[in-house]
């Protein structure tokens, strides 16, 4: 930590209400969103996607598993050593240091970057294990085999990774807390995260756990599945490639611009509790990998007119999506850039600027929109036999729905009236002209 020249705050003050209605909310979440990533393997598997054709006794007999299936104490282990593995690599790594943006104590942190440079000797280790052993090799056969026991894994690491960093958020040197995850109550606190910036020495978890084990689990469990793929019907269909490139370009490019996850809402506001725990470790990985691993048990060739159009919605998605970060970002990095000096903004009295034109004056989270769209084009290429891959594009509209309106609630904290001046300019809050 840099020290700095602004006056202390008071680095455990209680300053926000709640989210999510309250612990209630709360409560509800911690309980349906584990049951739901489950749900999707036991609702989309081998027997059915959903698999209705069973009665229930079959569904029992067949599907369900018996505890050792469920959970394995040696799998668990492979898979803190991997987390372990990743953490390693991450403090050895030669880094690029960067400063958080300033906290309201008037510190900067120091965060070490190095995520891509992690992720491209991974992925280079795995592409040369495929290169010597196909894709039969057998790391891809142990994940897919093991696929129950790594989610059971993830959870317990992320379950116990929350608990553990709200113990610590109470230790005697007293650590700066989220404002939003210090409310007293014990279960919303540790489900929204009490200390904002859990570390160990100069390891931040909360930017770690962001970036790394999910994120790139991610990318490995496509991989597999597309293997799995391969050694059933001895090729990858244009769907699986498909689906490959397009989440593994979304995974590089989070890694690549790391920086850029700086000023976003998880590391300058969210606390670190059990839902970035549980959403980085297990939500990520498991159920964003869904469409590959339907597409692993039920492949489906599209053709050059479906890739065409799955390739069309994927480009307007990411036209938008990175149209719009990326003029946020010179913006916010600098107003007089080429690319922005030409967009028309708002002076505020915290002395920041609100865009008003480009982009950012046709809805306030165009980059939303875009990115929901770019969902579709990971759902469209498993086909219309199933609608259970089609779960992201519905969660994610929840999702982006309520993160829009605690973005809104952060910013007319930040902003005060000149947020209801910005609002009454540009009026939609995704989509423009409808929401
Ligand atoms: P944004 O990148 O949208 O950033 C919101 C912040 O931008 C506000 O708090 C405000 O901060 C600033 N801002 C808002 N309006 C303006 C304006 N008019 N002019 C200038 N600055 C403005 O937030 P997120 O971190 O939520 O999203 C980043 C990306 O990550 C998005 O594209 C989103 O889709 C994606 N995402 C993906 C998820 C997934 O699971 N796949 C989950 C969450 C996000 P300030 O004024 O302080 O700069």
């Amino acid at each position: 930590m840099s020290p700095s020249a602004a006056a202390p705050a008071d680095k455990q003050a209680r300053s926000h209400g709640y989210d999510f209605a309250g612990p209630l909310g709360v409560g509800a979440i911690t309980i349906v969103a584990p049951s739901v990533s489950y749900l999707l393997y036991f609702g989309c598997n081998e027997h059915g996607c959903p698999p209705t054709h069973l009665s229930w006794p079959q569904y029992v007999e067949r599907v369900l598993p018996t505890k050792d299936q469920f959970f394995s104490l040696e799998v668990l282990g492979y898979f803190v050593a991997y987390v372990l593995g990743l953490a390693l690599l991450n403090v050895t790594i030669p880094v690029r240091d960067r400063l958080g943006v300033p906290l309201k104590t008037g510190e900067r942190l120091v965060y070490n970057l190095n995520a891509y440079e992690t992720f491209v000797p991974l992925m280079g280790s795995l592409a040369f294990g495929t290169y010597m052993y196909g894709w039969e090799w057998s790391l891809w056969t142990w994940i897919w085999d093991h696929y129950l026991h790594l989610l059971t894994a993830a959870h317990i690491f992320s379950f116990t990774l929350a608990c553990g960093v709200y113990l610590a958020s109470f230790r005697s040197s007293k650590p700066l807390l989220a404002a939003g995850g210090n409310t007293g109550n014990h279960l919303y606190d540790w489900f929204i995260g009490r200390e904002l910036n859990p570390r160990l020495g100069n390891f931040d978890i909360k930017l770690f756990c962001e970036l790394h084990p999910g994120m790139m689990g991610w990318a490995v469990l496509n991989l597999a599945f597309a293997a799995h793929q391969y050694q059933i019907i001895g090729r990858i269909t244009d769907s699986m490639v498909l689906i490959n490139i397009f989440q593994f370009w979304y995974i590089f490019d989070a890694l690549f611009n790391e920086p850029a996850i700086l000023t976003t809402m998880d590391i300058t506001s969210d606390g670190f509790g059990y839902m970035l725990s549980f959403g980085d470790i297990v939500w990520v990985p498991f159920t964003y990998s869904l469409q590959a691993r339907y597409l692993a048990m039920y492949p489906l060739d599209l053709g050059v007119l479906g890739v065409a159009g799955v390739l069309f919605v994927k480009g307007v998605g990411y036209f938008i999506f990175r149209g719009a970060n990326s003029q946020k970002n010179a913006f916010r990095m600098n107003p007089d850039d080429a690319s922005v000096k030409h967009l028309k903004f708002i002076e505020t009295k915290s002395g920041r600027k609100l865009l008003i034109s480009g982009w950012w004056g046709i809805s306030r989270h165009i980059n939303y929109f875009g990115d929901w769209i770019m969902g579709w084009s990971w759902c469209l290429p498993t086909g219309f036999d199933t609608w259970v891959t089609y779960f992201y594009v519905g969660y994610f509209a929840v999702l982006l729905i309520n993160r829009e309106r605690r973005d809104d609630g952060h910013c007319r904290i930040k902003y005060g009236d000149d947020w209801n001046r910005y609002t009454s300019i540009v009026k939609s809050r995704i989509v423009p002209g409808i929401y």
